[in-house]
């Protein structure tokens, strides 16, 4: 006989001590590599007073005396009692992330897998259960493309909150060829102060150059290459997932595209690396988005490496359009047997700088304070300002551009350009040169269509992406993206006008990431994969935050389990972190 210690609804663990306190602690600091489970059985002489604690808080008579007859029934009947699963998900409709359409079935968990997907019987026992009847039940979503560090390396912002709200479980670091050129010092402390959700490094162009050579406007000698290929190979050992890059940015802006080949085969030497970037010209700056998606299939086929064109796009109103051009052009690649991949957020604005998007690259060398000594100077002044009269419009104009996070003045963040200029009694451009002489200011650029939005989105090979940052909660000008972009797709773009069905909307952001970067075991909803797991409800599931409050978590996941563990549990965290610093396997 087996003593059955249900845990009904009425002691729903986030009712009593919290879901943390009946789950056994896991060690911090837990890498893919080293984690260890949960114990596969606990024994009732563990699991009930762990039960009991759901109710009171200390130990009472009356409990001792019933933990007193469930030994003694133990000892009479079985010699092995236990909860079936540590997490029951029952009745919801599963997407399991393949693309598959959803099904009704019940999940469970063990320690830090899924153990069991289908019909799983009544008798069934565990520590927690979850009604999932009219909620969704999917992998948890897995973001290409974050700016969540470093911040995310803080105490106050592991937890990762606007990433658990949006039922990310996992992260990419270091897009746009970011982050450190040297990625040690980071795993470390990840490991150390573990984070809220998964992490995973990938090592920057940007960052590697700037290193070997600093922000200089030129090509790398041949000793300048192999050092920079010697770092993306050092970090490549280390774990990294792929190489990231961003030649719209510098100093990668001065490279060529056989300088990212060299980088991208140093990498390529190592099983399941990838190479994701932010492309040369997203526009029509220079190149044109055209031939700047072509250097990234030119690079995936050269190096023989995955490609994504991250974030991909078309920028400002002369290329609105050319989205079918593009997806023509990966489409051949692809056909011709080139790795290509996009991730994408489901915005219309962009996050940029001022100094990215309005000034020429030339004058941008050295960084923003060359520039603004470049800008005291009249002569030097006037040139740029011609050159930034075309890119304004590239960008559509001042009324589409939003500052975010101006230092020198912080009234001016949340407010348009043209307002800015308005406010200084300035020409809008002059007023964009004064805050540059400042320092500059990240900005939210206005400058895509939703008719090209949702062409990306429709395609097989797009992923989902937040290109978020984890700002401090309310304290900057952010963009919106950081709080909602995948609850967002799946409210704008599936429930309120179905570009796409759910099951691609998922698998865009489960298993098709899992699959381009090899995330081992992840992604999937399957029996033995990791117990990423989330449980949300279509009918509220939402994006709240917007361009002008942009610090609004989003609505309507109910729960996220990260690594088996509630993170996210009837839509509120609790306070321990559950995620893990995840290395791409040898
Ligand atoms: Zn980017």
């Amino acid at each position: 006989m087996i003593l059955k210690l249900h845990c009904a609804p009425s002691c729903s663990p986030v009712n009593g001590d919290g879901i943390q306190s009946i789950l056994p602690q896991r060690g911090r600091g837990t890498s893919e590599a080293g984690g260890g489970g949960l114990p596969r059985a606990i024994p009732l002489g563990a699991s009930f007073p762990l039960h009991h604690r759901l109710r009171r808080r200390s130990p009472s008579p009356s409990g001792r005396g019933f933990l007193g007859l469930a030994l003694a029934l133990l000892a009479s009947t079985s010699p092995a009692l236990a909860q079936d699963y540590d997490v029951l998900i029952r009745g919801g409709t599963v997407y399991d992330g393949s693309g598959a359409p959803g099904r009704s079935a019940d999940v469970a968990i063990k320690g830090d897998r899924i153990v069991a997907v289908g019909t799983i019987p009544a008798t069934a026992t565990a520590r927690t259960l979850v009604d999932a009847r009219g909620k969704i039940v999917a992998p948890g979503f897995i973001d290409p493309h974050s700016h969540a560090a470093p911040n995310i390396q803080t105490p106050e912002l592991a937890p990762a909150l606007p990433m658990l709200y949006q039922g990310i479980t996992t992260l990419f670091m270091n897009p746009d060829g970011g982050g450190p050129a040297d990625l040690a010092p980071q795993i470390a402390d990840l490991r150390t102060n573990i984070p809220g959700v998964n992490v995973a490094p990938m090592i920057g162009h940007n960052a590697v150059r700037a290193a070997v050579m600093g922000n200089v406007d030129r090509l790398a000698t041949p000793e300048e290459q192999a050092k920079m290929e010697g770092l993306v190979t050092a970090a490549m050992k280390l774990g990294a997932f792929g190489l990231s890059d961003g030649p719209f940015y510098i100093p990668a802006k001065y490279s060529n595209t056989a300088e990212i080949v060299g980088l991208a085969k140093a990498a390529s030497a190592f099983p399941h690396a990838f190479y994701e970037s932010h492309i040369r010209d997203e526009g029509n700056y220079d190149i044109g988005v055209v031939a700047a998606v072509e250097e990234v299939i030119t690079v995936a086929r050269e190096a023989k490496i995955p490609g994504v064109v991250t974030h991909i796009k078309v920028l400002g109103p002369q290329v609105w359009g050319k989205s079918a051009e593009v997806i023509a052009h990966i489409d051949k690649a692809r056909a011709a047997g080139v790795q290509v991949w996009a991730d994408q957020y489901p915005y219309t604005a962009s996050g940029s700088s001022l100094m990215a998007s309005l000034v020429p690259g030339w004058a941008q060398e050295g960084g923003a304070e060359a520039l603004a000594k470049r800008l005291e100077d009249p002569a030097m002044r006037a040139k740029i300002r011609a050159e930034m009269v075309p890119n304004l419009a590239r960008r559509a104009g001042p009324h589409a551009i939003q500052i975010r996070a101006y230092k020198a003045d912080p009234s001016l963040d949340g407010k348009r350009l043209d307002e800015v200029g308005a406010i200084m009694k300035l020409d809008p451009l002059d007023a964009a040169i004064e805050m540059l002489k400042q320092g500059g200011a990240p900005t939210v650029s206005f400058n895509m269509s939703d008719k090209d939005v949702e062409a990306f989105m429709r395609q097989s090979w797009t992923m989902t992406s937040t290109d978020g940052g984890l700002p401090p909660f309310g304290k900057t000008a952010e963009h919106p993206r950081a709080y909602g972009a995948f609850p967002r797709k799946l409210r704008n773009y599936v429930l309120d006008k179905p570009v796409i069905s759910m099951a691609q909307a998922i698998h865009a952001a489960t298993g098709l990431p899992a699959q381009v970067f090899d995330v081992v075991d992840r992604g999937a909803l399957r029996k033995g994969a990791f117990a990423d797991v989330i449980v949300f409800d279509p009918k509220t599931v939402r994006d709240t935050a917007t361009y002008e409050k942009p610090h609004a978590y989003a609505q309507g996941m109910d729960y996220v389990f990260v690594n088996g563990r509630a993170a996210l549990a009837e839509g509120k965290p609790v306070a321990e972190r559950f995620g893990r610093v995840l290395l791409r396997t040898p």
